[in-house]
């Protein structure tokens, strides 16, 4: 199996890659099933009529994670790598209107956005905790088509079938990689026998497949991390879902710059710069605005705030070590993701902060000149101390903990990098024994705790 670094880090739309942009690519999918469909068998009753139901969950969260409107607007044919904002609310407002959806080569189907998308609190479907299940009728109310589809974490969508194969395809996987590592401990192997580094191998098994442009297409995945970086900081207000939270990182960010060059800044400021940054990500997010899931949007301000850091911050940062560090990051993501989860429904809090803290605390090592070793050592570390981690949000929103968490999780990975650029790599806990850890704490960990917001701070916060 070969997931891309385009795979783990996908440019889309707040507020969460699997309960927002998964749903989203979920009915655009069902929609090319229902063209197929028609060509296969042109004669047959035409479907007039499409609804949704969500289950697990992303019932149990789907209100606070928008996963009734990601629905509507894939089955207006929105992806969230090119949603324009702007335009989906317009047309969005239209089919509220007229409770028709123009498919090209299907004709007008009925669909009302407040009756058709079914909240399902039953058991959640058999293959995942994120399931959803899309259904076309024809006219005389007979089922037309079918299909289960599981949104697995980071924005990744599989069929029932499909799961079922264990069909998990990355990018173009027949292509065959020199340096096709499953593991942690077989990515170490190939380094000593190649001689190359983390970055060096992901790179070779990027180009592998033709990809000419990989450094443009990094450099763009940094340029699309850094303006949402931007935005956030720049941004007040309140974050929509009704749990009035604030807008809290422009504040901070004007307070920082205004300190520098004082002689009352602390050395500890150094973690406000790091948070401020990750919040900046994470109240976009919140928003539904552009970001880049890293590996999840839950999880998506640790990496670009921990390069943000390293770009700003520590001596000798390069353009080419941003890139090893998206690389080196992207190879531990997808082994995380291949070996375990990186899904809060799946395993909890520890597989979406816990993962990204790792990529980014292997993703600086790398940038600062790291051997394998360490950097195997830096995402163990990192991931270590995030085990156990319960995802409990506040109303199902991505607000609270998650805007704060991405914080504490990049303050933990330039930690955990720095703890093991100062030792030689050797160390007790395999990053692969860590992961596997991360896996059987995710299948003991109560359902309350994997994004059902059932329990946890979900159910303790006062009302407000
Ligand atoms: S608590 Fe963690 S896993 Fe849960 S929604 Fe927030 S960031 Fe995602």
């Amino acid at each position: 199996m070969f997931l891309s670094v385009f795979d783990i880090f996908k440019i889309g739309v707040g507020p969460s890659s699997s309960h927002t942009m998964g749903p989203m690519l979920a009915a655009a999918r069902f929609l090319e099933a229902l063209r197929a469909a028609r060509q296969r068998e042109p004669g047959s009753a035409p479907p007039v009529r499409i609804a949704a139901s969500l289950h697990g969950s992303l019932a149990f969260t789907g209100k606070g994670h928008a996963t009734d409107r990601a629905v509507v607007l894939g089955l207006l044919g929105y992806r969230p790598e090119t949603l324009d904002p702007e335009e989906a609310g317009r047309r969005e407002a239209a089919l509220r209107e007229t409770r028709l959806i123009e498919v090209p080569g299907l004709g007008p189907l009925a669909f009302d956005p407040d009756e058709d998308v079914v909240f399902d609190y039953g058991p959640p479907l058999p293959g995942h905790a994120n399931g959803m299940v899309l259904r076309s009728f024809d006219a005389a109310g007979n089922l037309h088509l079918s299909e289960t589809y599981y949104s697995i974490g980071g924005g990744f969508v599989l069929t029932e079938r499909e799961l079922s194969h264990a069909s998990l395809k990355g990018s173009d996987a027949e292509v065959s990689r020199p340096y096709p590592f499953a593991n942690a401990a077989e990515m170490l192997a190939m380094g000593e026998a190649s001689g190359l580094g983390i970055a060096a191998m992901k790179r070779e098994n990027e180009t592998a497949g033709g990809d000419s442009a990989l450094d443009t297409r990094l450099d763009h995945l940094w340029s699309v991390m850094d303006a949402c970086i931007e935005r956030g900081l720049s941004t007040d207000g309140t974050l929509p879902g009704g749990l009035k939270v604030r807008r809290r990182a422009r504040a901070i960010h004007q307070a920082l710059l205004a300190e520098r060059g004082g002689n009352t800044i602390q050395p500890h400021a150094v973690n406000d710069w790091l948070s401020v940054y990750a919040m900046a990500v994470n109240e976009e997010n919140a928003a539904g605005g552009r970001v880049v899931t890293a590996p999840t949007n839950g999880a998506a301000g640790v990496v670009p705030a921990v390069i943000r850091y390293y770009r700003d911050h520590c001596v000798g940062a390069s353009r080419q070590g941003i890139r090893d560090f998206l690389l080196t990051s992207a190879a531990v993501g997808g082994i995380i993701k291949s070996n375990a989860s990186i899904s809060g429904a799946e395993v909890g809090c520890q597989g979406e902060v816990g993962s990204a803290a790792a990529m980014a605390a292997a993703g600086l090592c790398a940038a600062l000149g790291g051997s394998n070793a360490q950097i195997e050592n830096a995402a163990e570390i990192a991931l270590e101390h995030h085990l156990g981690m319960t995802c409990d949000p506040a109303r199902g929103l991505v607000q609270v903990p998650c805007i704060e968490r991405n914080g504490l999780g990049a303050i933990k990975a330039v930690a955990a990098a720095s703890l093991a650029l100062r030792g030689d790599g050797v160390h007790i806990v395999p990053l692969d024994a860590c992961i596997e850890t991360m896996r059987q704490t995710g299948i003991d960990m109560s359902v309350k705790y994997k994004e059902t917001s059932t329990g946890g701070l979900a159910v303790n916060l006062p009302e407000c």
